[in-house]
């Protein structure tokens, strides 16, 4: 068994970007600028924003956080969103998930500009995606595909099951893994609440994607010998012996599942890093696109 280290991944992404960084800056030229917008103050949204503005600056970006109350009206956050859009200072824009239940995520996604829409959810995006287009890809699958290209993870010709069908994830997964690319050319079966014989399934499966946010759900009698296992969850569950009372589990039963496997995920280090490498990477691509016309970007 190996343990697809998303730490170590996603720092050698992040060393590679911080010299071509250093370079563009040393030339006097524009460097990178991510534009993130955190809406009231959920504990989990308020980590990941953090994480996100630490990176840029360890690769030498440069970010800006605009933080909005809970109460904020969708008209005033369609507003800093094209003020954002029309900053020509600005390479790439997050609007940290969720949003309070009063504004429509599909309305604030639609609002920003696809060209500067580093965490690809804009519809244009999307489709692109779908197309095998150069595009911005969604963080998270695209920090997998990552992870598996750094490890040499075979998938062609492998039977994949994806579990959680989400926008951001379960989605996007499936059909990157799909694609005529490598890593890709998988056989994908994409599962969801609906799927009454996920077991079976799961058993059927040469590589496991667990994105459906539910701790340990994956358990050992679900996985084949030798499965290649990729676990997207955080959860937080209560741990009165933490300082923060509570620890994060993923979507797998990791002590149990991970003798069966070739190469597994932890939780933490596993995904959660290669996420925000993967939009660091596209935040770079967005500033070479604009301002570097011979710059293929990331
Ligand atoms: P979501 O709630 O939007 O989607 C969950 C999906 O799982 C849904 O499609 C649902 O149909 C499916 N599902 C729920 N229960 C199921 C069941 N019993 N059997 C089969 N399918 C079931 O969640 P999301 O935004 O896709 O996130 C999933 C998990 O990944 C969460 O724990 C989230 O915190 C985590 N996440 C991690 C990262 C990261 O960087 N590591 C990034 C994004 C999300």
């Amino acid at each position: 068994m190996q343990i697809l280290n998303g730490k170590e991944a996603a720092q050698a992404i992040k060393d590679s970007l911080k010299i071509k960084v250093a370079q563009l800056a040393s030339q006097g030229k524009e460097v990178p600028h991510l534009a993130a917008i955190l809406v009231g103050n959920n504990g989990a949204s308020e980590t990941y924003v953090a994480a996100k503005v630490k990176a840029c600056e360890e690769v030498g970006f440069k970010s800006t956080l605009i933080r909005a109350e809970e109460n904020i009206t969708a008209q005033k956050l369609l507003e800093t969103i094209r003020e954002l859009n029309s900053d020509p200072d600005v390479d790439g824009i997050l609007v940290q998930l969720p949003l309070p239940k009063h504004i429509s995520e599909d309305e604030v996604i639609n609002a920003i500009d696809p060209g500067k829409d580093v965490d690809g959810f804009h519809p244009s995006n999307v489709g692109r995606m779908v197309l095998g287009q150069s595009t911005f890809v969604p963080a998270t699958p695209y920090g997998i595909m990552l992870l598996l290209e750094h490890y040499k993870v075979e998938t062609k010709g492998k039977h994949a099951v994806v579990i959680g069908r989400s926008n951001i994830v379960g989605r996007p997964m499936s059909i990157l893994l799909s694609g005529n690319s490598n890593p890709g050319n998988c056989t994908v079966t994409l599962c969801h609440s609906h799927t009454p014989n996920l077991k079976e399934l799961c058993l059927e499966a040469d590589i496991i994607v667990a994105a459906l946010g539910r701790a340990e759900f994956v358990t050992a009698h679900m996985v084949k010998d030798g499965a290649v296992v990729i676990d997207v969850g955080i959860t937080r569950v209560e741990d009165a012996t933490k300082k923060s009372g509570f620890k994060l589990k993923g979507d797998v039963a990791y002590d149990e599942v991970a003798p069966k496997c070739s190469f597994i995920t932890p939780v933490p280090g596993g995904v959660g890093p290669m996420t925000i490498a993967a939009l660091m990477k596209n935040t770079f691509k967005s500033c070479a696109q604009k301002h570097y016309e011979e710059a293929e970007g990331e």
